[in-house]
């Protein structure tokens, strides 16, 4: 992933997000903005602050094949919760 087109040190924080228009089973999802092409994106309340926003379609046009992706745990406990209710 180009961090440097960000602007970000090497601890910054950076949140992939579906799309504001993306379906989500969350209602309590928040919005805000992807920095890197400004579409309004939406993630869950306790993603790690300070952090930067971008949507998954910049993440998935940047990043390398084999590149490690990090979730937090609660958001793993979530999606997994998600699956096994579908
Ligand atoms: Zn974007």
């Amino acid at each position: 992933m180009e961090i440097d087109e960000l602007n970000l040190d090497e601890n910054a924080v950076v949140v992939v997000c579906v799309r504001a228009t993306d379906f989500s089973p969350y209602a309590d999802n928040l919005h805000g903005e992807c920095a890197l092409c400004h579409v309004s994106v939406q993630h869950r309340p306790h993603v790690p602050q300070p952090c930067t926003l971008i949507c998954k379609e910049c993440f998935l046009a940047r990043v390398e094949d084999g590149e490690t992706i990090y979730a937090t745990p609660r958001t793993l406990a979530e999606v997994q919760a998600y699956f096994h209710r579908n």
